[in-house]
C-alpha cells in the first residue's frame, strides 16, 4: 500500500535533468542528462503518489497504465515487479516514458492543490532499468494457433498490434514500406528526444518472440491490398495518417518551402549515418517554422542542430496561458503553454501570425513571408487583419500544420475499404472496417494523434482480431474511454 503521507513529507517534484544547451546542441543525441539519474530521487518522487483511492491518472493515460500500483513497487524498491505491472498495460513503456506529454500527470489527484507526481520519470525508470537488468526477456508463445494475420505499418500501433498478436499464438508478419521499422518514431521523432536504439531492441524483442518483419514493402504497390487480404486470416491497417495540411497562399510553389515531414524524415537518415542527397539543410539559413506543434518543436531542435542563423515558429492562435484556465479545470488535460526542450534550445515564437503570402527573389527562391496580426472573427473564423501586414526574412520554411488524414486511395480502390466524407477509414468500436477480417488502429484510424494512442489502439485492435479469429480472446484492451466500445 501507498504511503498516505508521503506527499505530506516531500512536497517538491523533481524530474532528471537535460544536458546543458550548448553541449546537447552540438550533437543528436537524447537531451536527458544521464547522470542526473538518482535512483533514491525516483522513489523519494514514487512516493509522493498517496493512497488516493480513485486514481484519475488510471483514466488520464489511455493505456490504463495501473500507475498507483508501479508507484509504490518503485517507492519499496522492487523493480522487477514494477515492470511486470507496467507491462501489463503498455507494451513499449520507454517510448511513452520519453515522448508521451503525460496526460496522467495533468489527471493526477496531487495535481489538485500540489505539483504532480512526476508519472512519466519513474515510469522511464523502471523501463530503462529493467533492460539494464536484462529483465527484458522475449515472451515466446506456448502454443500456435495456425492463423495468419498482416500488420501494415511498424508505428507504434503497428507494433503493439503485432507484439499481443504473437504472444497469442497467431504467426504474424509486419509490412513496412520504409527501410527501416518504427514510424514516425523513427523517421518523424528526431535522436534528441528518441534515441533509435530503443525501436531496435524491442524489434529483436518482438523477432525472438515470433515476429516477422517485412521492409521496404509497400501494401498497394509491391502488393495490393485484396491480394495481402487473400493470403492472411486478417490485415492490420496501421499506416499512419501522413497526409500533410497545407498553406495555399500567393508564392506556395517557391524553392525552399517544405513540409516538415521530409525534413525530420532526412534529418533521422543523416543522424542514423544515411548519405542523402540533397538534403533539406537549414545550416546559415533564418528558418521559419509554420506551426506550433511537436512537429514543429520537431523542426526547432533540428535546425539548431543543423546550424540554423535563427529560427522563428508563427502560429496563427493566440498563445495558451502558461497555468490551467478555469475553463479546463482538473483533471481534465488542459491545452497551456508548452516549453519543449527544443523551445528551450533558442528560437522565438510569433501568435496571432497569419500568413499571407510567400515573397520570392528573382531565382524563384523564398526571401521573406508576408504575415499579418490574426484576426478572430464572432463566427470563430480567423482572418488576417488589413493594414497590419509586415515581412519576415526566410531562407527556409517549414510547413507544420498538422495532419489531413490517411492515405486512403489505393486501400479503398484496391480493398474496397470504405472512407468517411472527411476522408478518414469507416470503422466500428471493434476496429473492424466495412470488409471482413480488415481491421485499422492508430494515426489510420483516429488521425494524428500521440503514442500512447497508438499502441493502446494497437492492443485493442489485436484483441479484437484475435476475438474474430478465435471467437474469443484473453488479450487485454485498454479500458480508456473509446477503447471500451470493443468491449461493448
Ligand atoms: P505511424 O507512426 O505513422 O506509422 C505508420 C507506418 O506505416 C509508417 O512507418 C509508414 O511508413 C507505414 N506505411 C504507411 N503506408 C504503408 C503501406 N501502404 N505499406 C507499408 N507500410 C506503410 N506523439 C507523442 O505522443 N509524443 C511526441 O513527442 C510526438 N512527436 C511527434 C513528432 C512528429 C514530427 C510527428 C509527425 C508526430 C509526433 N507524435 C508524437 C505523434 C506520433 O508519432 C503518432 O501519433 C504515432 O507515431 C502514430 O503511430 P501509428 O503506428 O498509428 O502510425
Amino acid at each position: 500500500m501507498a504511503d498516505p503521507r508521503g506527499f505530506l513529507k516531500h512536497r517538491e517534484r523533481e524530474t532528471p535533468s537535460y544536458r546543458p544547451v550548448p553541449v546537447r546542441l552540438l550533437d543528436w543525441k537524447d537531451v536527458r542528462d544521464e547522470l542526473t539519474r538518482d535512483e533514491a530521487t525516483l522513489r523519494r518522487q514514487a512516493s509522493r503518489c498517496m493512497d488516493c483511492g480513485i486514481p484519475f491518472c488510471h483514466q488520464g493515460c489511455p493505456l490504463g497504465n495501473l500507475i498507483p500500483e508501479w508507484n509504490d513497487l518503485t517507492r519499496e524498491g522492487q523493480w522487477s515487479d514494477a515492470i511486470d505491472r507496467l507491462h501489463t498495460t503498455n507494451n513499449f513503456p520507454e517510448f511513452t516514458g520519453r515522448i508521451c506529454p503525460a496526460p496522467c500527470e495533468t489527471s493526477c489527484v496531487l495535481g489538485i492543490n500540489q505539483p504532480a507526481v512526476t508519472i512519466k520519470s519513474i515510469e522511464l525508470e523502471i523501463i530503462d532499468q529493467a533492460f539494464e537488468r536484462g529483465d527484458v526477456v522475449p515472451q515466446i508463445p506456448q502454443r500456435q494457433t495456425g492463423r495468419t494475420v498482416a500488420v501494415v505499418g511498424s508505428g507504434p500501433a503497428g507494433l503493439a498490434a503485432a507484439q499481443q498478436l504473437t504472444r497469442a499464438g497467431h504467426t504474424v508478419r509486419v509490412y513496412e514500406r520504409d527501410d527501416r521499422l518504427g514510424g514516425l518514431l523513427r523517421y518523424g521523432v528526431p535522436d534528441f528526444k528518441l534515441e533509435k536504439i530503443h525501436i531496435d531492441r524491442r524489434i529483436v524483442q518482438m523477432e525472438a518472440e515470433g515476429t516477422r518483419f517485412h521492409t521496404g514493402f509497400e501494401v498497394g504497390k509491391d502488393l495490393t491490398w485484396d491480394q495481402l487480404r487473400a493470403r492472411y486470416d486478417a490485415v492490420l491497417v496501421a499506416t499512419g495518417a501522413p497526409l500533410p495540411r497545407d498553406l495555399p497562399i500567393p508564392g506556395r510553389d517557391l524553392d525552399g518551402i517544405h513540409y516538415a515531414m521530409p525534413y525530420l524524415h532526412q534529418g533521422n537518415q543523416a543522424a542514423a549515418g544515411d548519405e542523402v542527397a540533397d538534403q533539406i539543410d537549414a545550416a546559415g539559413k533564418h528558418v521559419i517554422v509554420i506551426g506550433g506543434g511537436d512537429t514543429g518543436s520537431d523542426c526547432i531542435g533540428t535546425a539548431l542542430r543543423q546550424g540554423a542563423a535563427s529560427v522563428t515558429t508563427l502560429a496563427i492562435g493566440k498563445q495558451p496561458p502558461v497555468s490551467r484556465p478555469d475553463s479546463q479545470p482538473w483533471p481534465t488535460d488542459p491545452r497551456v503553454f508548452e516549453v519543449s526542450s527544443s523551445h528551450e534550445e533558442g528560437g522565438t515564437r510569433d501568435y496571432l501570425a497569419s500568413t499571407v503570402e510567400f515573397v520570392g527573389d528573382d531565382s524563384g527562391h523564398v526571401r521573406s513571408l508576408k504575415v499579418a496580426t490574426t484576426q478572430y472573427n464572432a463566427d470563430g473564423s480567423r482572418t488576417p487583419t488589413a493594414g497590419t501586414e509586415r515581412e519576415i526574412p526566410a531562407d527556409l520554411v517549414l510547413i507544420a500544420m498538422g495532419f489531413t488524414g490517411p492515405d486512403t486511395t489505393d486501400l479503398s480502390h484496391q480493398g474496397g475499404v470504405a472512407v468517411t466524407d472527411r476522408g478518414q477509414i469507416q470503422r466500428g468500436g471493434d476496429y473492424a472496417t466495412n470488409v471482413d477480417g480488415v481491421f485499422v488502429a492508430g494515426d489510420a484510424g483516429r488521425g494524428a494523434s500521440l503514442v500512447v494512442w497508438a499502441i493502446a489502439e494497437g492492443r485493442a485492435a489485436a484483441a479484437a482480431i484475435d476475438q474474430y479469429l478465435l471467437g474469443q480472446t484473453e488479450l487485454p484492451a485498454p479500458v480508456s474511454a473509446h477503447t471500451q466500445a470493443i468491449r461493448a
